[in-house]
């Protein structure tokens, strides 16, 4: 079985529609989505139809959560917050209904999803060292643990490896971020795993940056949020 992997797609159309464009092109059996559809970008009802329409299992992330106020707006940084108001006025009351019945956790076909971390969920802890990520093994109960959050995307073995797939260890795996790339490289990110196989690799895929740029633009979001984009920051 064939099982894409996105997360963090931000309100980012282009994006998320060249995201699936490459994932039809190669043929996915399940498409799981790590939250945070919304927040930062400026087109959130269109992502969450989109995503409605297409993945099988879909977590909440800080962000969906923040549009809807569950998260109160200090607990994001300015830009954040300014996008998360502006997200909050524009969200239709049947998306903002279905941000808020997502679940913090899925456990499906020996995976576990999770936007920031299985443990604790709701406490939206960014993983980005060695102790955090050794502590989550205990968390889950299944072989791979899927997370974003952090928009970095990184495979770690429970054995304290980075970077390589087995098939005999326990893995948390962070796909990245489709539409707001954190590492330096401007790219969607996402993850495709193979059961079959027993292989998992991230992809990198360019998309109209140009035009989710234009779109923050019109829609008076702020300058920086288009501009980071170009950037991978
Ligand atoms: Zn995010």
């Amino acid at each position: 079985m064939r099982i894409a992997v996105i997360s963090d797609i931000h309100s980012n159309l282009p994006a998320l529609t060249r995201t699936f464009e490459v994932l039809d092109q190669l043929g996915t059996d399940r498409i799981f989505c790590l939250g945070d559809i919304v927040g930062y970008g400026p087109s959130p009802n269109e992502c969450i139809a989109l995503v409605r329409e297409r993945c099988a299992a879909v977590v909440k992330g800080n962000h969906d959560s923040g549009a809807i106020g569950e998260v109160p707006l200090e607990h994001f940084n300015t830009y954040g917050k300014n996008a998360i108001r502006w997200t909050r006025k524009h969200l239709t009351r049947k998306n903002a209904e279905y941000l808020r019945d997502l679940p913090l956790l899925v456990v499906q076909d020996d995976i576990t999803l999770a936007h920031a971390s299985p443990l604790h969920p709701e406490d939206w802890r960014y993983i980005f060292a060695w102790p955090d990520a050794h502590r989550c093994f205990d968390a889950f109960g299944t072989r791979i643990c899927f997370i974003g959050h952090t928009h970095i995307p990184v495979i770690v073995g429970e054995d304290g490896t980075v970077n390589m797939f087995r098939n005999d260890r326990r893995y948390l795996i962070n796909v990245g971020s489709v539409g707001q790339a954190r590492d330096g490289n401007p790219r969607a990110s996402f993850g495709l795993l193979d059961t079959t196989r027993n292989t998992y690799e991230v992809l990198r895929i360019e998309y109209d940056i140009e035009a989710t740029a234009a779109a923050i633009f019109a829609a008076g979001l702020p300058d920086y949020l288009a501009h980071r984009l170009f950037l991978g920051i």
